[in-house]
């Protein structure tokens, strides 16, 4: 740590001058048994009738431990979409800043941006999906505030190498995030471990994807805790409702059975990964460590139709940068992949 200063001067300047709101449970967190300061319903069988605690200290203890890091950096979000806004508005000063963005990646950056008037400057992957260090620093300019890294990569897959993630953080002086929404179906070890180390690092993660929560709307962003401290004021104050921060804190007791089930995603991705590569039509499978599989397929528009009509959805993401004639498709149950098969056996016949 310690780095601050070198960082702290990307902040915008209405952000560095914000009085955050202070909630009545902001400003009373001891133990008291007549709670007149918040004007809610006193009667306690709606069981909702209180606000939560707008910081979420239990829940960011308990997933600390599960995490290997300390509260103080984590962030919980209304899902990572939350994390992904805030990071604009705190480092990028609309129609001024940009952030860079490596392509083809996860949509929501750019909407997110878009949304800010925050332009984004583009680095494309190379034709395996991996960062070419050099054509990204080629590309970089003093108006770059964020590079995003998506790895294990949206639609393509695979990891990032770790070595070049840290090059960058050492080479960049903004602001990297890293978006592990898929890091529990990879072998690759997490950075969280590394944000004693960096500053300037933001990890995503979710309980979307292997946690099975994605109708909860829960996002993780892991920093620095003076990157955690400006999230929070900006954030609005009772972001995670307290439903989801009481029944994360019990799904969180069922590590096991998620670690199961990705198991058994992971089996039925080989089984679906292999079945793709013996398919005569189908002349890329990108390797995965995520839990769906971009492949290249002839006549990917009438396929991609075809299965739409037996009621299988995929993903198309054929005009998108290095993906022509690519779809994504998630693992799902052993049941849905046979039926996903089957079909697209049928259809390249
Ligand atoms: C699915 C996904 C997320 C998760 O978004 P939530 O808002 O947490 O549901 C984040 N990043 C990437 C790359 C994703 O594919």
């Amino acid at each position: 740590m310690g780095k601050n200063k070198e960082y702290y001067k990307l902040v915008r300047d209405n952000i560095k001058k914000l009085t955050p709101y202070s909630s009545a449970r902001h400003e009373f967190s001891g133990h008291a048994s007549v709670h007149l300061d918040a004007n809610e319903n006193p009667f306690d069988y709606h069981m909702y009738n209180r606000y939560p605690d707008p910081l979420q200290w239990d829940l960011k203890k308990k997933i600390g431990k599960l995490k290997g890091t300390t509260p103080e950096t984590i962030f919980i979000g209304n899902g990572s979409d939350e994390p992904i806004d805030l990071l604009i508005r705190i480092f990028c000063t609309p129609g001024q800043d940009a952030i860079h963005v490596l392509e083809p990646t996860y949509g929501m950056y750019r909407v997110a941006a878009d949304i800010n008037d925050v332009e984004v400057h583009t680095t494309l992957l190379t034709e395996s999906f991996e960062i070419n260090e050099d054509r990204l620093f080629d590309n970089m300019d003093a108006h770059d505030r964020i590079l995003w890294i998506c790895s294990p990569n949206n639609p393509s897959g695979n990891v990032q190498d770790q070595q070049i993630m840290i090059n960058i953080l050492n080479r960049f002086d903004g602001i990297v995030v890293v978006d592990e929404a898929y890091i529990d179906f990879s072998k690759e070890a997490s950075m969280v471990s590394m944000l004693q180390d960096y500053d300037n690092l933001v990890v995503l993660q979710t309980f979307s994807k292997a946690w099975g929560m994605a109708g909860l709307r829960c996002g993780l962003a892991f920093s620095s805790p003076w990157i955690i401290d400006l999230m929070n004021a900006v954030k609005p104050p009772y972001n995670v409702n307290e439903f989801t921060q009481k029944y994360l804190s019990e799904q969180l007791e069922k590590a096991d059975e998620v670690r199961k089930e990705v198991s058994k995603i992971l089996q039925e991705r080989d089984r679906v990964f292999h079945f793709l590569e013996s398919l005569d039509a189908v002349e890329d499978v990108f390797p995965s460590e995520a839990n769906f599989i971009l492949f290249r397929i002839q006549n990917s528009q009438e396929i991609f139709s075809g299965l739409q009509e037996k009621g299988i959805i995929v993903r198309n993401r054929t005009n998108v940068p290095l993906c022509k004639d690519c779809l994504r498709v998630t693992i799902g149950t052993e049941a849905e992949n046979d039926q996903f098969m089957k079909q697209i056996k049928i259809l390249c016949k």
